[in-house]
């Protein structure tokens, strides 16, 4: 099977159209960004009070040591261990699903998922699952016995996968038009595409040839 991953809701779509949504981690998201923002605004507070004290008193503390910038600390990267940790138990049940449901995967030699302009975290974090998808996918199709094939990622969601040639339309887009568009039709046999079931076809049909 040939699996495409993207950076949307739909997160992972194969060449036989099944589809995998990423957990909704949204909320805790926002309130990791609300704490890491209060404990970017309170270091410097924090850093000041630490001096003074160390500046009016014998024993020197450290900023680690004041009990306020600890709890910022914590409760900060309690919400990143949630998330961390919903994505990790989701990527963990997913590759086991594709690894027993194929024989052969292939996926496409991506490093950076480079396709976001604006959304940092969103960005983020869409790497690190790539990141560890892949690594996760990796050991397992060696535990199974399962063939993993790697191949170029060049235009893998431009080419038409019934006959095999470039879709010109979008060649002069700019990233965010073309992040876009979930459908299109090919110009030369007028075939209907799903944008990512379109590309996880394509991804298969490299590892094949
Ligand atoms: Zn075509």
């Amino acid at each position: 099977v040939g699996i495409d991953v993207g950076l949307g809701k739909e997160w992972l779509v194969t060449s036989d159209g099944r589809r995998f949504n990423v957990p909704d981690t949204f909320e805790l998201e926002k309130e990791m960004i609300r704490r890491q923002s209060h404990c970017d605004r309170n270091r410097t507070a924090i850093e000041k009070r630490v001096a003074r004290f160390n500046h009016e008193h014998e024993t020197k503390i450290d900023k680690y040591d004041y009990s306020n910038w600890q709890k910022l600390r914590k409760t900060k990267s309690k919400y990143q261990l949630k998330i961390r940790n919903i994505r990790y138990d989701y990527l963990q049940k997913v590759t086991t699903e594709l690894v027993k449901s194929y024989d052969v995967i292939a996926i496409e030699d991506l490093k950076v998922k480079n396709l976001m302009g604006n959304h940092k975290l969103a960005h983020n974090i869409a790497n690190a699952s790539w990141a560890m998808f892949r690594r996760l996918l990796a050991y397992k199709c060696k535990w199974y016995g399962k063939k993993l094939i790697v191949v170029a990622p060049q235009y893998t969601s431009r080419i038409c996968s019934a006959c095999g040639r470039k879709n010109p339309q979008f060649a002069h887009m700019k990233t965010r038009d073309w992040l876009a568009v979930r459908n299109w039709t090919c110009p030369y046999c007028q075939t209907d595409h799903d944008r990512d079931e379109n590309a996880a076809k394509n991804i298969l049909a490299r590892a094949i040839n």
